[in-house]
């Protein structure tokens, strides 16, 4: 990890735990309400969090980046902000920002050796938004190699731990973010999900995240993986938190073309509203093979709480499902082949130190500064958008894609929501998939179709497995029902706790 200035702040001297295991789950509304009443400061609150990042990320190795300096500088305009009457709901709560985000004065690797040395000289929108909220940066998040993965192994800097069992992955490629709200490192995070790397981490970590329908959030400042499929979501402790994260992260932006213009909406409106007569579409396709005993426990636990809240089920259908993994991994590297064309080593980011001339420099740099799986997607997608293979694989897949969306057009005719497990196992063992990359692919069998279509998706916690590893519930919504979805999941944690379930050795 990068520190900056640890140690700067003297009168903090850190022992885990300083804030009481209450407090470690406090939403973040509670939060915000303890820093309007001036009980602690947006100083104090980033210092805690930050001293449960020194202690704790050495075992973890969710950030890549901490700046103690420029946290802290964050939090005191805060406290101005608050002291003047000019607070917003998230102002001086700290938030751990994926490293996918550009972040002004702050190193931005996107987990790759490529951008090792990239300070980046803009804001994201997602970023601008958290600032012009008011919000405190309390690090950058670990995670796969410029997204590319499902258990944070493929960084640059290193794998990711589950903090439910330091032996098993994160699950990715947000796992750093993930594990950052599992450990209690940070309130909340925000993450990216092109196939699944919102959902699937917090679901291996215990956590809440929503991959909103795409182009509610910004992409612009957000390094580009597949475009058509990149979102930018939270991570937090339960649907409440997420819908303040929304909040903060929705919203037009003219830097990027396929940003959507609607109205502002308060995504927490709709939060207590009870689900009596909700129809809950199930497919029948995820119940029947691939799930593993544990999850398939949890998740139908977890569908008869929701019929005790009133809502009723029906079968539904999703018959294309079953080709999403084959067509994103056509579309995914075509658009990552030409989204990472732009690293070169000419214009920013890592060069090879010896080279011959422009070309062998091109070659040396992108040889050793990306890692085996980016230049396993950089070759297949140039391969199937090649003169010949075009139309073999991405106008095949193309089409594939929309017979996807319209199995779900069809659902949502009979049924309000869907929903099902968000991974087929619990987090899988470090190191366990690295070797074989199709299964490693088939860890998102669940979610990928929702990318696909655009539609927003959403993992809560629902239970464990016999070894103690989370399981998630997948949450799936029409266009723009992001508010029906969080209250959906916010009467399920109205009832339960699993939400509030914190791994035993972090706390007092
Ligand atoms: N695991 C998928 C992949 O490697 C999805 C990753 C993501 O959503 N960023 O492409």
């Amino acid at each position: 990890m990068h520190h900056h200035g640890f140690g700067i702040y003297p009168s903090l001297f850190y022992d885990l735990p300083r804030l009481t295991n209450t407090m470690l789950n406090y939403s973040l509304k509670q939060l915000s309400t303890l820093l309007a009443a001036k009980k602690i400061s947006s100083v104090e609150l980033t210092g805690e969090f930050l001293g449960r990042v020194k202690v704790l990320n050495p075992d973890y190795n969710a950030f890549i980046t901490v700046d103690e300096k420029m946290s802290f500088a964050q939090a005191r305009v805060a406290d101005a902000m608050i002291a003047s009457g000019q607070a917003h709901p998230l102002t001086g709560i700290p938030i751990a920002q994926k490293d996918i985000f550009c972040t002004k004065g702050w190193l931005t690797t996107c987990g790759s050796k490529m951008l090792s040395n990239f300070i980046s000289p803009y804001d994201a929108s997602v970023i601008e938004r958290f600032n012009a909220a008011g919000a405190v940066n309390i690090g950058k998040t670990n995670m796969d190699e410029f997204a590319m993965g499902s258990s944070s192994e493929t960084s640059f800097y290193g794998p990711v731990k589950n903090p439910w069992d330091i032996t098993a992955v994160p699950g990715g490629s947000s796992g750093g973010s993930a594990c950052a709200v599992a450990a209690r490192m940070a309130p909340a995070a925000t993450g990216t999900d092109t196939g699944g790397s919102i959902r699937q981490p917090a679901a291996l970590c215990g956590v809440s995240g929503i991959k909103p329908t795409y182009g509610l959030v910004s992409r612009y400042g957000m390094i580009a993986f597949a475009s058509s499929l990149d979102q930018g979501g939270p991570i937090a402790k339960s649907a409440e938190d997420l819908a303040l994260m929304l909040n903060v992260m929705v919203g037009f932006d003219t830097r990027d073309s396929t940003s959507l213009q609607r109205e502002t909406e308060d995504y927490a409106r709709n939060l207590a509203k009870p689900l009596q007569g909700l129809r809950i579409g199930l497919p029948k396709e995820y119940f029947v093979e691939g799930m593993s005993a544990d999850v398939a426990r949890a998740v139908e636990a977890a569908i008869v709480e929701y019929r005790r809240l009133g809502a009723e089920t029906v079968e539904v259908s999703l018959p294309n499902t079953k080709l999403s993994i084959p067509v994103y991994y056509v579309l995914a590297p075509a658009e990552a082949s030409s989204n990472l064309s732009r690293f070169d080593g000419a214009r920013y980011g890592y060069r090879a130190p010896e080279y011959t001339n422009l070309n062998d420099m091109y070659q040396k740099s992108r040889a050793q500064g990306f890692g085996a799986e980016v230049k396993r997607r950089i070759l297949i997608g140039t391969y199937v958008l090649s003169h010949g293979y075009y139309d073999a694989y991405y106008i095949q897949a193309q089409k594939l894609r929309r017979l996807i969306a319209q199995d779900f057009a069809e659902a949502f005719a009979q049924c309000d929501i869907i929903m099902g497990p968000t991974t087929p196992t619990v987090a899988f063992d470090l190191g366990e998939k690295n070797s074989n990359p199709v299964q490693m692919y088939l860890s998102d069998t669940y979610t990928i179709a929702t990318n696909l279509a655009g539609l927003p998706g959403m993992s809560i916690p629902v239970g464990f497995s016999d070894n103690n590893r989370p399981v998630g519930l997948h949450i799936v919504g029409n266009y723009f029902a992001e508010a029906q979805m969080l209250n959906v999941a916010h009467q399920y944690q109205q009832v339960t706790d699993w939400h509030t379930r914190m791994p035993h050795k972090l706390t007092a």
